[in-house]
């Protein structure tokens, strides 16, 4: 999709994009090519496949290619640390990184899922949360921004299931690290039950089960979510995941991947740009 509008591309135009492998479903370009069009900025965004191997040379070209900065997705948010020359707030705290801005030739990494996750969940749940269980399902970096989002939106217990145990387990580690007070258990996916999903107020799918080309989330989990319950995929789709759409069926309230990706992404622009993000037209582009 292009949404380029009036924006042109001339010598003095910035550069940003988004490195990740696979990039060619990301809806990144036409959210930030909109606001960057909408507000008249000679800045454009682009995407920038790249393999774990060729991960280190792509990420310090940045810096030689002049670009303004780059969104960082599966399968690299948490390798690319290492390559930054520094992590600042929840960058710095999950060792997770989404975007990086280049600052007088320095690759500076920040984290803007957690702050796109606990907006997307007030937009649904003004009135927010205090205590209760949050079911969290993945251990990688998009997992780790939802765990504090979800420490941040005030759940009590986390109780964080993963198929490697191992990945589940360090998580609950940086989650006492980070926030002491948290109560976290840990569940191998193969024990997952439906009692598990029944004591959760909060059930999130954080892993990349549900993406197109990807197995769907298991039934011991999506079969037992019902009413009274949150149910939060952050993958995206058009329209509903399968998760969020058997969810909405047996009466759960539903926050949707695309409504994450929209705050993350405004969250990233503020960085690159300076200015505030213009939501609502960010918003227009994934109702079409
Ligand atoms: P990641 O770091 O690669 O982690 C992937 C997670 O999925 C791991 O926990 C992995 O388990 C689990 N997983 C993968 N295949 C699985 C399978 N067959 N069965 C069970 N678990 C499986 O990816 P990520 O960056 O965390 O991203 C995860 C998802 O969140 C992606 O779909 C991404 O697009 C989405 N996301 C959305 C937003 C948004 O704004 N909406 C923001 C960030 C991420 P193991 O630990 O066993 O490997």
């Amino acid at each position: 999709m292009s949404t380029l509008g009036r924006l042109s591309i001339n010598g003095s135009t910035r550069l940003a994009g988004i490195v990740g492998d696979p990039v060619s479903h990301s809806l990144s370009p036409a959210l930030h090519n909109a606001a960057f069009a909408h507000l008249g900025l000679n800045m454009a965004y682009v995407p920038l496949p790249v393999s774990a191997a060729h991960l280190a040379p792509a990420i310090a070209g940045l810096r030689w290619l002049g670009f303004m900065g780059a969104n960082v997705t599966v399968p690299h948010k948490t390798t690319v640390a290492p390559l930054l020359d520094e992590l600042l707030g929840d960058a710095q705290a999950l060792r997770a990184v989404n975007t990086i801005v280049v600052e007088d030739g320095r690759l500076i990494g920040h984290n803007t899922d957690v702050d796109g996750f606990t907006r997307a969940f007030t937009d649904v749940v003004p009135q927010g949360h205090a205590g209760g269980t949050a079911l969290l399902m993945g251990a990688g970096g998009a997992a780790r921004a939802a765990a504090l989002g979800a420490v941040r939106l005030g759940f009590a217990h986390l109780l964080l299931v993963d198929r490697t145990p191992a990945a589940a387990e360090s998580l609950a580690a940086l989650v006492h690290e980070l926030a002491g007070g948290t109560r976290c258990d840990v569940v191998s996916l193969s024990d997952l039950s439906a009692g598990h999903v029944r004591q959760a107020t909060l059930v999130v799918n954080a892993t990349t089960l549900g993406m197109s080309g990807q197995s769907k989330v298991p039934a011991a989990l999506a079969d037992n979510v019902g009413v009274d319950q949150i149910v939060y995929d952050l993958v995206y789709a058009e329209g509903l995941t399968d998760l969020t759409a058997r969810a909405r069926r047996q009466g759960s309230r539903v926050v949707d991947g695309l409504t994450m990706l929209v705050h993350q992404a405004a969250a990233a622009f503020q960085l690159w740009t300076g200015m505030p993000a213009p939501l609502e037209i960010m918003k227009r582009v994934l109702t079409g």
